[in-house]
């Protein structure tokens, strides 16, 4: 019965995040703001039933991940821009995780683009119950450098389970010589290739926030903030933006921010940033592997 459930709810939030990414295509154009694609893309969601398994990241050029746009955000899109749109849906918890890279009215970096979608297709050749995470990093690797590019190394796909993004499990985008398997289980694929040196640092703040805990706090008005967090976000990643469309009316939102980052009780996530500025491209789908491979975004 759980399995049935389980299996509904992930077909259709694979249908659900599949189409937020062809909408995502069309809304990627120059001159249009960050902000408006983010906030039409996650409407959409919700419209159809699903709703943001955490807030849809617009990362471009050498800004690999983790870009979501701010509150009043004034970034636009902008010719030749190689952008990479992160979304997933959730029903009832049960997640999909998926990326496109788009760009915006150029062929330069055509081929850094192909080479992390062919190696999310190789992957799919290969991928079953049993297989070594190893495998899995080596033909992403293999791929991405036959075409002249390096796979980002520091940068990897991941286990999922119910209410968790990251659940535990990595699975690299190089040979890494694990010799753990994939068992059954839903994953996230995700092969970053990059015309740079293969690695991400930090950079600033994203605004994207994960709650580390919902207990101990004493300040009781605090308290209530931060259970109504997790009554609305769970365990899912949030941010800055939706704080303050959910509960603006009613906190001090940035006072709020900074004490519960202060005690630990809320992660902010850095902006991820090629290291030597290189263009990268991603591509990413999840995969709810049973006695077969089901790629949640090709079921109709
Ligand atoms: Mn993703
Ligand atoms: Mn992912």
């Amino acid at each position: 019965m759980i399995c049935r459930e389980m299996n509904t709810e992930l077909k259709k939030a694979g249908k659900i995040t599949k189409n937020a990414l062809r909408l995502s295509k069309r809304l990627v154009n120059p001159e249009v703001s960050l902000l408006e694609i983010a906030d039409t893309v996650e409407q959409y969601i919700m419209d159809h039933g699903g709703y943001p398994a955490f807030p849809v990241n617009i990362s471009i050029n050498d800004v690999a991940a983790h870009y979501t746009p701010d509150v009043n955000d004034k970034n636009i899109i902008q010719e030749g821009d190689v952008v990479k749109i992160d979304l997933g849906t959730h029903i009832n918890g049960w997640i999909v995780d998926a990326a496109i890279t788009i760009e915006v009215n150029d062929n330069k970096y055509k081929e850094l683009i192909n080479a992390s979608k062919d190696a999310l297709d190789s992957v799919k050749k290969i991928l079953k119950k049993g297989v070594y995470i190893s495998e899995i990093g080596k033909v992403i690797e293999e791929v991405i450098t036959n075409y002249g590019f390096k796979p980002i190394y520091n940068l990897s796909g991941h286990k999922i389970n119910r209410y968790i993004l990251h659940a535990g499990m990595n699975i690299p985008n190089y040979n890494n010589g694990s010799l753990i398997p994939i068992l059954e289980g839903i994953y996230a694929i995700e092969p970053f290739a990059t015309n740079g040196v293969g690695y991400v640092k930090d950079g600033s703040a994203s605004t994207i926030y994960i709650l580390q805990r919902n207990t101990g706090i004493r300040i009781p008005s605090l308290k209530k903030f931060v259970d109504n967090i997790f009554k609305r976000y769970k365990t899912l990643p949030f941010s800055r933006r939706w704080l303050y469309r959910d509960f603006n009316e009613k906190y001090n939102i940035d006072l709020y921010i900074n004490l519960l980052k202060k005690n630990n009780i809320l992660y902010e996530y850095p902006i991820l940033v090629e290291k030597s500025k290189g263009i990268v491209s991603q591509w990413e789908t999840t995969f709810h592997i049973n006695g077969g491979v089901h790629d949640l975004l090709s079921i109709d």
